[in-house]
């Protein structure tokens, strides 16, 4: 239960899904956390789960994360989860769409990334971990934008991984398959009553993944047992890749 034990972490999107099982784990294997996300109520019950802080943070608005980043200080990992996923194909994404996924999906992360590395860097090193998605790696069906954002996610990750890589700094990505989170209940809902059961015939292994799942491989990136692994795509799909 001390695989984190010691270290201080910013997790971004902590209300919901994959975030808020990565904040909980990561307080569980010892860590001091500080959950955030755009909605306020949601993270305020973080703190009976062993969370130490939370605090409200745009990832869109750079002036909040900066400040926020000042206020903190030295961290020891840093992980993204913000992220949106627009439904469709290019004929159904408008030139809106396609800024504010970028600015969600990918700009948030060179925000906080930018915000948080001198310290990290002064403080000796750390570990950035960003939540990309299959769809980086082969696009499903109508996720034009969202498999083009999550593709620059992986590559931000690699880019950060490789120019700090004598620093002390790792930076790696993990790439889920369909996880069963608030998000993704609504998006099956919107495709019907057969939409749940499309998205879990996606999964090879026949059943969506849980956010739980997802948090077990980013306690392992943020702990020192992953200290040999950086700029990685580490997939956790249920087959959906084979
Ligand atoms: P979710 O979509 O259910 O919740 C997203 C959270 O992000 C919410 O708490 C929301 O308030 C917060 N948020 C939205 N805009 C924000 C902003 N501007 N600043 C701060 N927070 C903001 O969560 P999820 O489905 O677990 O998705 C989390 C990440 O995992 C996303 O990057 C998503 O692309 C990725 N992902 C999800 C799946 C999946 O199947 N659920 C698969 C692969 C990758």
């Amino acid at each position: 239960a001390d695989r984190l034990k010691g270290k201080r972490a910013v997790i971004t999107a902590a209300a919901a899904g994959i975030g808020r099982a990565c904040a909980i784990a990561f307080a569980r294997e010892g860590a001091t956390v500080i959950a955030t996300d755009i909605n306020e109520s949601g993270i305020a019950g973080l703190a009976k789960e062993g969370i130490a802080e939370t605090a409200k943070l745009d990832v869109r608005n750079t002036a909040d994360v900066n400040a926020f980043a000042k206020r903190v200080g030295k961290i020891d990992i840093l992980l993204n989860a913000a992220g949106f996923v627009h439904h469709g194909t290019i004929l159904e994404c408008s030139e809106e769409d396609f800024d504010f996924s970028f600015d969600l999906n990918v700009k948030s992360m060179h925000r906080t990334i930018r915000a948080f590395l001198p310290d990290m860097l002064a403080g000796g090193g750390g570990s950035i971990v960003n939540i990309s998605s299959c769809a980086a790696l082969r696009p499903p069906a109508n996720r034009y934008v969202y498999s083009a954002s999550k593709a620059a996610v992986s590559l931000l990750t690699r880019a950060v991984a490789l120019d700090f890589i004598t620093k002390g700094i790792r930076c790696n990505s993990i790439c889920p398959g369909t996880v069963e989170t608030p998000s993704m209940l609504d998006r099956a809902a919107a495709q019907g009553p057969q939409g749940k059961e499309m998205f879990i015939s996606r999964q090879k292994m026949g059943r969506l993944g849980t956010a739980d799942e997802i948090a077990s491989m980013a306690v392992y990136l943020g702990s020192d047992e992953s200290a040999f692994t950086t700029g990685v795509d580490l997939v956790v799909d249920g087959g959906y890749m084979l």
